[in-house]
């Protein structure tokens, strides 16, 4: 499958061995659009994070690139310096670098306070080994005190030694190309891939939304609402929304897609198709 863009793909770690190996179908299927590299989130906190482990250590036996996500809130240098090592002996590459966010009732927040710490340890502790991706909000983090804060703040952690970063998904293209116009003003070189979430369903995507300062625009949201339980109707017309979004990133100068499939290839080889 030929595509005049760079790809990559994001999973979660499977909870069940039927997970896991529909996973390595997903893989499979999208291993077709010959991405960049696959990652797989981390919980901060603990629940999953030996089966982000797991869950790369499998997608690199298939010869792919994968890279953990690594969260630092809550966690001790030492320990953090522990799961580097391991991976750096694992032949892991690339890490996304983030601070996550501890569970309530998760007091204490740690050594860490700020993604840019993670990423300053990783680089004072395994120089050039990794490859580091951090996180970026064109629609701010929804903690941010203002946007000229949250933009000083991810300047900071890229110049902390990022390689790169990746957004938070959003359906404002505006968004993202005002981000990089002030990314590049203020000095951030580094490539900023856009995070591309298929639409599928109506209400999952509403409360991620909400929970992470994403923007469903209204007309997208009123639309997906008026088809009720019309799954065919949702997944046609969020194929159609997402596509556009991606063509008008590519025109915009966006470097990659990085696609949040929820573990499934079905939406994202929709999107890709429509783009081809
Ligand atoms: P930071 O960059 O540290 O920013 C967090 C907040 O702190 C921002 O509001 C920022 O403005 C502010 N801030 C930063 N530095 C300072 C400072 N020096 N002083 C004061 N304020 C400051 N979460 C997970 O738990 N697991 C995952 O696998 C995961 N993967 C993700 C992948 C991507 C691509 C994205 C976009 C998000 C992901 N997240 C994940 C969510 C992320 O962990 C949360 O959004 C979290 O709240 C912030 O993480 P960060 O790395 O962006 O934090």
């Amino acid at each position: 499958m030929s595509l005049n863009i760079p790809v990559s793909f994001e999973f979660f770690p499977p909870k069940t061995p039927e997970g896991e190996e529909k996973l390595m179908n997903t893989v499979k299927a999208l291993s077709a659009y010959k991405p960049e590299f696959f990652s797989c989130t981390y919980g901060a906190g603990g629940s999953t994070q030996n089966g982000t482990f797991t869950t790369i250590a499998n997608i690199r036996a298939q010869g792919f690139d994968a890279a953990p996500h690594l969260s630092c809130v809550g966690a001790t240098h030492d320990y953090i310096l522990e799961v580097l090592n391991d991976l750096k002996t694992q032949g892991v590459r690339r890490i996304v670098a983030l601070r996550g966010d501890l569970p309530s009732g998760m007091g204490g927040m740690g050594e860490f306070h700020y993604a840019s710490e993670l990423v300053a340890f990783i680089r004072e502790r395994t120089g050039d080994h990794f490859h580091i991706e951090v996180a970026a909000y064109p629609e701010y983090h929804p903690q941010s005190r203002s946007p000229v804060d949250d933009m000083k703040h991810f300047v900071q952690k890229m110049n902390a030694g990022a390689n790169s970063a990746i957004t938070q998904y959003f359906y404002n293209a505006d968004a993202y190309a005002r981000f990089v116009d002030d990314a590049r003003k203020a000095g951030v070189t580094a490539p900023i891939v856009p995070g591309i979430m298929p639409i599928t369903n109506y209400s999952q995507l509403a409360r991620f939304s909400d929970v992470c300062g994403a923007e469903l625009p209204r007309w997208i949201r009123l639309k997906l609402a008026s088809f009720g339980d019309d799954k065919a109707a949702i997944t046609l017309f969020g194929q159609e929304v997402v596509a556009q979004l991606c063509e008008r990133l590519i025109e915009l100068g966006a470097p990659a897609l990085h696609f949040y499939t929820l573990n499934q290839s079905k939406p994202s080889v929709d999107v890709l198709s429509a783009l081809n």
